[in-house]
């Protein structure tokens, strides 16, 4: 069966808005990179608030049962999205963070390894999970936490992500048939 998904536009003045508190941070974490801060968007209450409905909007009527936020910016709009979707969040975390038994998959990043795990029973069989993160960059950890979430035997509908750098090609390590959805893309 084909799922539609209705395509939720989202507001030009709310685009801007968002857009203006995105900090630009030169060569964070290291020379090269230009790190988008979201933290000006959570301080304003009104843009965090409407940020958090946006994510929400394409999936208000996907019958989602549970979200899980990549650590740690995901845990944020992860957990306030689960609130206004009316479900649990579960949180996907780097290596060694989760106290009980887990399962976890390792990954490439741009320089070097990574780990993401998941506690072994956080989700049940076919539970429609939406995973969700702040920036989509070069695609391996939204990947990874694709993997991990399927390895438990949850049903993957999709992602929402707050911001997509388009220029790093990361939407290709999605599955193409699984919806992804940015507020913002540079
Ligand atoms: P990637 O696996 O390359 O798609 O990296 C995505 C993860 O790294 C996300 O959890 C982001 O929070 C973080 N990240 C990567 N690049 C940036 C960036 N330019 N600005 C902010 N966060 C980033």
């Amino acid at each position: 069966m084909t799922t539609v998904i209705p395509i939720v536009a989202i507001a030009n003045d709310l685009r801007a808005r968002l857009a203006a508190r995105i900090r630009d941070v030169p060569d964070f974490p290291k020379p090269g990179v230009l790190f988008k801060d979201i933290t000006p968007v959570l301080a304003d209450a009104r843009t965090f608030a409407e940020c958090v409905d946006a994510l929400a909007a394409p999936w208000r009527e996907q019958r989602i049962e549970a979200v899980c936020g990549i650590e740690s910016r995901g845990f944020i709009f992860g957990a306030a999205l689960a609130r206004v979707l009316g479900v649990g969040f579960v949180p996907l975390r780097k290596a060694g963070k989760l106290p009980a038994a887990t399962v976890g998959v390792d990954f490439e990043l741009e320089y070097g390894m990574a780990r993401l795990e998941v506690h072994a029973h956080a989700l049940g069989p076919n539970v429609r999970t939406l995973i969700v993160d702040d920036v989509l960059a070069t695609g391996g950890t939204l990947a990874a936490a694709y993997k991990l979430v399927a390895m438990l035997g949850a049903q993957v509908l999709g992602a929402a992500v707050v911001i997509e750098l388009d220029f790093l090609h990361g939407r290709a390590c999605w599955p193409s048939e699984v919806p992804l959805h940015a507020l913002l893309h540079y």
